[in-house]
């Protein structure tokens, strides 16, 4: 089969989180798989950009609102990243340094997914899906069978659409109405909810199929999807939940080049700890008390605002048995706040404020458990990251780390759950941690070794969208 991924991010061209994860992933394996899988983004001003080759495949025009925009395709020579990637320029709006975060991100996603419709119906022959992920890319499917300029050449190809997070929409107010390609008024319903474009909305109302990234989202989606609850039952014939997974040759703590000492199953003890000694080194704490670390956006839904309280009452109740560390970025108060603690509780905890790829593999494979409290977690990659690198996850009992994680008080169970966002839980939570680690040597190196012989690679959940996209065809 012939895959059109469509995404605003792609590891390692372009990444914020766990979309990135997907898109640079599940390509790669479904090409293994013995299919044609494409990625096609917009054109950053980013260093993968700079560092590589690139051939221009396509020209052309096309209008938003009453502006003629030009762009260009180009694709990248080496086909390094195991599928061809393209990405679409368009002079202005595409190619900035950062991926979000403009005051214009509506046209610019606009833009690109008009230009992504342009260029596929210019196509001598069609691909047999366009998989379309998260709201910056949910118009897509509308402009497919609705847009006079695209419905000849692309009403009859299959789309999927990927909820990777359905908190963001990419809501456009109707006076804006006419930056979308021209259809037949009468389909308009098709972009609405709640008398606003919702692309998110749109593009469950209008793809062939749609899924999630794990099961049990699919469920909480029904129940709290920031308004949609009613659109996601209502199409639940047409949805799916498919548990993302891994990409385990960029994360393999035996190969990963981020790390002090690499190491596998057998190693692991030895391989940790030497990683640990670096990190505490390099953060000022003390290697020889548990580590707990949290990597992730400092946003409400992952409950980072949780983490000041959480964090100094664990270290006042647990009398400073455990240290913590936070990688993130995000809410500006909170990243002050998190700032500032690093001298009240220096010894105790560390914090960096910011993105760092290389520090992330090096968090994950130094610390001793991995807390995610999330209050929305849609399927979450850091927990199975985590796993692979022996890190005992710490997580609460929602979405994907319901579905991947056990808690070690069950049978065979190799990490810790509690079930509410709160401070009182992750205390508590910290305070088994700490036992775990001083009291019961022997159960955490055998979860150690036991979480990271778990599969969780692409290999079975890249079949299931082949089997979705098999099942489109006519
Ligand atoms: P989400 O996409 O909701 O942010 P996921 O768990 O699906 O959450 O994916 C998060 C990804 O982003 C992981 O690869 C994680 O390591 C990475 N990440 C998040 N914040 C940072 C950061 N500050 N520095 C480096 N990597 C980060």
């Amino acid at each position: 089969m012939e895959i059109v991924h469509v995404a605003a991010e792609c590891y390692p061209v372009a990444k914020a989180g766990g979309l990135g994860d997907v898109v640079g992933a599940l390509p790669k394996y479904q090409t293994e798989l013995g299919h044609v899988a494409k990625v096609v983004m917009p054109m950053y001003r980013t260093k993968f950009l700079y560092n590589h080759q690139w051939e221009l495949v396509h020209e052309g025009g096309q209008q938003i609102g009453s502006h003629w925009f030009h762009y260009s395709v180009i694709r990248e020579k080496t086909n390094e990243l195991g599928f061809d990637l393209y990405l679409v320029d368009i002079n202005g709006l595409t190619d900035r340094e950062k991926i979000y975060g403009y005051d214009d991100d509506t046209e610019r996603f606009l833009a690109f997914q008009i230009a992504v419709c342009d260029w596929l119906s210019k196509w001598q022959h069609k691909p047999d899906v366009i998989h379309c992920h998260d709201h910056h890319t949910g118009l897509i499917p509308f402009m497919c069978k609705y847009s006079f300029a695209f419905q000849n050449a692309l009403r009859d190809v299959p789309t999927v659409f990927t909820v990777h997070n359905g908190e963001y929409q990419g809501w456009i107010g109707w006076d804006r109405y006419y930056l979308i390609p021209a259809y037949d008024s009468w389909n308009w319903g098709m972009l609405d909810w709640n008398d606003t474009i919702n692309p998110m909305a749109s593009a469950v109302k209008c793809a062939w199929q749609v899924t999630t990234v794990s099961r049990s989202y699919m469920d909480e989606l029904k129940q709290s999807a920031n308004g949609l609850e009613n659109l996601f039952q209502y199409e639940t014939g047409k949805s799916n939940g498919i548990l993302n997974g891994i990409d385990t040759q960029v994360w393999d703590p035996m190969t990963d080049n981020f790390l002090a000492r690499n190491y596998d199953r057998e190693l692991v003890e030895k391989g940790k700890k030497k990683n640990k000694k670096e990190i505490c080194g390099q953060f000022g704490l003390d290697p020889d008390k548990p580590l707990v670390s949290f990597i992730g956006r400092l946003v409400g839904e992952k409950a980072a605002d949780l983490l000041p309280e959480a964090i100094s009452q664990s270290i006042y109740q647990h009398h400073g048995k455990a240290n913590f560390l936070v990688l993130g970025s995000g809410d500006p108060a909170l990243e002050e706040t998190l700032d500032h603690m690093k001298t009240q509780f220096g010894g105790y905890f560390n914090s960096y404020i910011g993105y760092s790829e290389p520090l992330s593999h090096m968090i994950y494979a130094g610390s001793d458990f991995l807390l995610m409290p999330s209050r929305v977690e849609p399927c979450g990659l850091n927990q199975m990251y985590a796993l692979r690198y022996g890190t005992v996850p710490m997580v609460r009992s929602v979405g994907g780390l319901k579905d991947t994680i056990t808690d070690f008080g069950d049978w065979q169970g190799f990490g810790i759950r509690f079930d509410q966002a709160s401070v009182g839980d992750i205390t508590y939570s910290v305070g088994r941690a700490i036992d775990l680690y001083t009291n019961r040597p022997d159960l955490h190196q055998w979860m150690r070794e036991h979480m990271m012989s778990i599969d969780h690679s692409w290999d079975s959940s890249a079949q299931q969208y082949i089997d979705i996209y098999q099942g489109l065809k006519k």
